[in-house]
């Protein structure tokens, strides 16, 4: 990853200094091992704070709702299909962009990495290909990526950007034969009962800490439905039903719009995997209106259109 991180800091070294961009939007190596963060760079002296590697996982396009200036950023499969998803929503312009894409080969789910070294402190990671070398204070440990890839990322179908002004690499070969779905249907296939209780189950650790909802870059509504006072449609405490609302209203709220980045869970303190929501409305959209998110800037998505000829009937 190394080629890759040298080529984003030429790229934003020559968009700023040409004055093509006022900013570029990349990630930088984090504070602690496996925690890279978004960095906006305006001065072309500064590039080279930027960085990629496998443990950039969090969503740029994130920052881009409502900017007027003109902007360079990295996108993947993942975040340039939300960032298609801005341009449709009127959040940002396709002509303020310069998109550099990125062939995405998946992120390493840093939880995955902590249980496989018994929690122990890692103070740092190498990657090398299609492994990476774990160290800390007396251990050193070399993993296979492909075995410690976010849920998202193992069966994600979209790695490569679906737009870009350029790329940095060759696109990687799409992964193919594996079903994003699988464990939705395992759930889908519940009776009633046992699924109120897996969910249930499931958001009981929630902190109502809103990481989750300010880390994904659909979430731009100035006043979110949670801290509305009047009138107030979800109570603010932990108790189940409050919790409960949120999530499903979240979740709602992305119908037809998730990417599946896997952003929320990954900030999540807690560990929810609150995509088990978003995947099955993913999984509607698909089977309902053939409709996966953000993958044409040219394509209203079934939310926003109306067809005088649906062949619905509810419709007309
Ligand atoms: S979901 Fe796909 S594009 Fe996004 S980070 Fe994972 S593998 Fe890359
Ligand atoms: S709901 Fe989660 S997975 Fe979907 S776009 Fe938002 S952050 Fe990404
Ligand atoms: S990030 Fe986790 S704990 Fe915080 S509100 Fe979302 S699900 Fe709950």
């Amino acid at each position: 990853m190394i080629e890759y991180t040298a080529i984003i800091r030429d790229t934003a070294k020559k968009l700023l200094k040409d004055g093509k961009v006022d900013v570029f939007i990349g990630y930088k190596k984090g504070t602690v091992p496996m925690m890279n963060e978004p960095v906006v760079i305006s001065d072309p002296e500064k590039v080279d704070t930027l960085h990629w590697d496998s443990l950039c996982g969090l969503n740029l396009c994130n920052y881009l709702t409502k900017r007027k200036d003109k902007i360079g950023i990295i996108a993947n499969g993942c975040n340039s299909r939300n960032i298609v998803t801005h341009i449709l929503e009127n959040q940002i312009s396709r002509e303020q962009l310069y998109i550099v894409g990125i062939p995405c080969t998946g992120v390493i789910d840093h939880r995955a990495v902590l249980r496989a070294v018994g929690n122990k402190e890692v103070l740092d990671v190498q990657e090398q290909g299609d492994k990476f070398t774990v160290s800390g204070n007396g251990f050193s440990e070399t993993f296979d990526k492909a075995k410690f890839l976010r849920t998202n990322c193992a069966v994600c179908t979209h790695r490569n950007p679906v737009i870009y002004d350029e790329m940095v690499a060759s696109p990687v070969k799409e992964q193919e034969g594996v079903d994003p779905f699988e464990d939705v249907k395992k759930i889908e296939a519940m009776d009633p009962e046992k699924k109120w209780g897996f969910f249930t189950k499931m958001i009981e650790r929630c902190l109502r800490c809103y990481a989750c909802r300010n880390s994904c870059p659909l979430c731009y509504c100035p006043t979110c439905f949670v801290d509305e006072s009047k009138p107030q449609w979800v109570g603010k405490s932990i108790d189940p039903t409050d919790t409960m609302t949120f999530h499903i209203m979240r979740a709602y709220h992305c119908a037809g719009r998730c990417t599946d980045c896997g952003a929320c869970e990954r900030v999540c303190p807690v560990g929810i995997p609150m995509r088990q929501f978003t995947k099955k409305l993913n999984k509607d959209a698909l089977e309902y209106f053939s409709w996966e998110a953000g993958l044409n800037p040219d394509a209203r998505p079934p939310l926003d259109v109306y067809k005088p000829d649906d062949y619905n009937d509810f419709v007309k």
